[in-house]
């Protein structure tokens, strides 16, 4: 067997949160660190809430991303299926295991009941936890209440034990069995709890290392008691802190974009993503931050994996974003862009491709994110270019007037490649009215683009050319 085999194990009932796509990094450069495998396993036992459609868009984030999988969906290995709801077979015989040795029993205890026992001990100001109303059961008893229609769960006995086991991120770690109540294996519906498909599935699958969210700590508890009855070493666990909001709670929805294609759909390249949730409550030596995949991976280690919560700051995304954007090469950029453009109304294909790329070539020192991009390119098509009220004052100016008359007249008369022309253009306007510096160039920004802001002016007239140009300076003139 492999030395380094771990798994992400989402449940398809929500988009994927940024929390979780962090598990799967910290997973998957883990695994690629150490030459080991990468497994992704769906656990979709809770029928009401998985939904096909959540599956269908992890696999697309976790593709966007970049994270792939030695095994899994759409990757048969030879430890499958990789889907729980296809594994039923599997918890079934399992679940026999554990009868025969006495270590479960049926509980008929049902919804209302469990919930008044809970309200109860609530009250008591105890422990809310199942006290074992069904485990003593008689055979006559049991008979009783299957009579009655009622169909049993499955529970396991815990033993009164402390539980102790060794992470790797947070060091000894020692639960009191005292706190824990007979839990349930098999529902009534017939489908495994977690806990215990979990179990099952990480012994069979081979996974020598669960790394996963701080949040599952008590689970472990109940899962290492599962190994100890079924006979099974426990793989290496470590829990990671989970991402918090700059309140200190744990990121949700109400701290704003929190799922991972939300972060696509704004623009955000999936590097930066990756870079900065795999650097995020962790750090290198050297106080990196932009790091390739391929140094994230050689650098990973779980030792760096803080304790405590860290804070997800959109603001440092953006900037490493931004970063990203910047060094993308600009061929890939554009395509990159497609969408958004396309979004934006543009229709892509039928553009000439190369002054597309001058364009993105031009901008891209200014985009945040990918969605920004029309703010930056309107000013290039004629049916978006349209004058702000900042632009109309500027142009409202006697002395504007004066320098798109003489700049008219100039490119009415001239003709030659685009970059000489603007010069000479520039400076028989000078020439001719006098105007310099802010005076002389604002007009013509307002009028060649309609805003008062925007890229290099000459870079901006070699791509808008002469005729677009004189056309866009005679709805002023006239
Ligand atoms: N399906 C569980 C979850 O999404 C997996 C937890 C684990 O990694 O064991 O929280």
């Amino acid at each position: 067997m492999e030395k380094y085999r771990v798994r992400f194990a989402p449940s398809p009932t929500g988009e994927l949160h940024v929390g979780n796509a962090r598990t799967a990094l910290f997973n998957w450069m883990f695994a690629r660190h150490h030459g080991g495998s990468f497994i992704l396993r769906i656990e979709d036992t809770d029928e009401s809430r998985s939904d096909l459609s959540y599956q269908i868009t992890l696999l697309r984030d976790l593709n966007w991303l970049g994270i792939d999988w030695d095994e899994g969906p759409q990757k048969e290995g030879l430890y499958g299926p990789y889907k729980q709801s296809e594994r039923l077979e599997i918890y079934k015989s399992h679940l026999q295991k554990l009868i025969d040795k006495d270590f479960v029993y049926p509980c008929y205890c049902t919804e209302e009941e469990l919930e008044e026992e809970r309200q109860t001990l609530i009250l008591s100001k105890r422990m809310p936890r199942y006290r074992g109303k069904c485990r003593n059961l008689t055979a006559d008893e049991r008979k009783k209440r299957e009579k009655e229609g009622r169909i049993p769960s499955f529970r396991f006995k815990v033993q009164p034990q402390v539980i102790e086991f060794e992470d790797l991120i947070r060091g000894t770690m020692k639960i009191e069995g005292e706190t824990i109540g007979d839990f349930i294996i098999i529902r009534s519906n017939g489908m495994p709890a977690y806990n215990f498909a979990v179990v099952i599935d990480d012994h069979l699958m081979g996974i020598t290392h669960v790394i996963r969210g701080e949040d599952h700590l008590s689970n472990t508890a109940l899962q290492i008691m599962l190994y100890r009855a079924f006979g099974f070493n426990p793989p290496t666990f470590a829990h990671h802190s989970l991402i918090l909001g700059k309140d200190r709670t744990k990121l949700s929805k109400r701290h704003g974009s929190v799922s991972v294609g939300e972060f696509h759909k704004k623009g955000i390249l999936p590097e930066a993503l990756v870079n900065y949730l795999g650097l995020l409550g962790s750090s290198f030596t050297d106080s990196r931050e932009v790091l390739s995949r391929e140094e994230m991976i050689s650098g990973f280690t779980l030792k760096r994996a803080s304790k405590s919560g860290a804070i997800f700051d959109e603001e440092k995304l953006l900037w490493l974003n931004a970063i990203y954007i910047r060094n993308c090469e600009t061929e890939d950029l554009v395509e990159r862009l497609k969408p958004f453009l396309e979004q934006a109304g543009y229709k892509t294909d039928t553009m000439d491709q190369e002054w597309l790329k001058e364009i993105i070539e031009l901008i891209k020192t200014d985009l945040t994110t990918l969605a920004e991009v029309n703010n930056h390119i309107d000013i290039f098509f004629d049916e978006k270019y349209k004058l702000t009220s900042e632009a109309k004052k500027v142009l409202e100016r006697d002395s504007a007037d004066k320098v798109i008359k003489a700049f008219s007249e100039y490119l009415e008369t001239n003709t030659g490649s685009p970059k000489d022309i603007y010069s000479a253009a520039v400076k028989y306007i000078k020439e001719k009215t006098g105007a310099k510096g802010k005076e002389l160039f604002m007009p013509i920004r307002a009028a060649i683009t309609g805003k008062v802001h925007g890229p290099e002016l000459d870079k901006v007239f070699i791509i808008l050319g002469r005729e677009r140009t004189l056309k866009r300076l005679s709805f002023i003139t006239s």
